[in-house]
């Protein structure tokens, strides 16, 4: 089974992914997270995308869909989880003809409803362990007063550099105008599920569940 999740920054996808990933076998695929490595290893790439990243634009297609072309080749695993993929109408068209060279398709778009001031409130409260990538916030799931992730242990804190006000309003911005449109290109095809991602995260995953069932 491949899914797309999609959603405006600090809607869960990340948090939901992971649930998925144990839960089902499914592999995540966040274009987020590619970018932020190649970032991070200082290859060429990743240097033409910081500063782009930093402020909160999205990167080119060509490069986005790059990264999804290479990773999608060969076994899928328990099924892809495309998060932070497609952010355009031409990724989602890309996405499509690289599924079917695959001989494989898509299975279902869940889309995760979560008003603006809550994602404000979730997003500048969020942090990540450096070694598992689970994710916290200061005011709902805090650190263990211990210093160390209750899922791994490590004690790297990480906060990404575009998780704050300026850059969110850009990201809020691009989202509204790039990426919203694919709510009703999915709609149109009929693959659309729409849960409320407000919720406790146990209860937003129970509705993916259903929504996937
Ligand atoms: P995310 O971790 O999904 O919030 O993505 C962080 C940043 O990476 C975004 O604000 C964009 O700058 C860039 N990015 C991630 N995925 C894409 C994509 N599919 N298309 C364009 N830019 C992307």
């Amino acid at each position: 089974m491949n899914i797309i999740l999609l959603g405006p920054p600090g809607a869960g996808k990340g948090t939901q992914a992971h649930i998925l990933v144990e839960k089902r076998g499914m592999i995540q695929l966040s274009t987020g997270d590619m970018l932020r490595e190649a970032k991070d290893s200082g290859t060429e790439m990743g240097k033409v995308v910081a500063e782009v990243m930093a402020r909160g634009d999205l990167v080119t297609d060509d490069i986005v869909i790059g990264l999804i072309r290479e990773k999608i080749q060969g076994d899928n695993g328990g099924g892809f989880i495309f998060d932070g993929f497609p952010r355009t109408l031409a990724q989602a068209d890309a996405l499509a003809e690289l599924l079917q060279e695959q001989g494989q398709g898509l299975d279902a778009v869940v889309e995760m409803q979560v008003d603006d001031d809550a994602l404000v409130e979730r997003i500048t409260a969020r942090s990540t362990c450096g070694g598992c990538g689970a994710v916290y916030n200061d005011i709902t799931k805090p650190w263990p007063e211990d210093g160390k992730c209750a899922n791994c242990g490590s004690t790297e804190v990480k906060r990404r550099a575009d998780d704050n006000a300026d850059s969110l309003k850009q990201r809020l911005m691009e989202y509204y105008k790039k990426t919203s449109p694919l709510i009703g290109y999915y709609y149109a095809k009929g693959q659309l599920k729409t849960v409320d991602g407000l919720g406790e995260i146990d209860d937003v995953s129970a509705a993916i569940e259903g929504a996937l069932s």
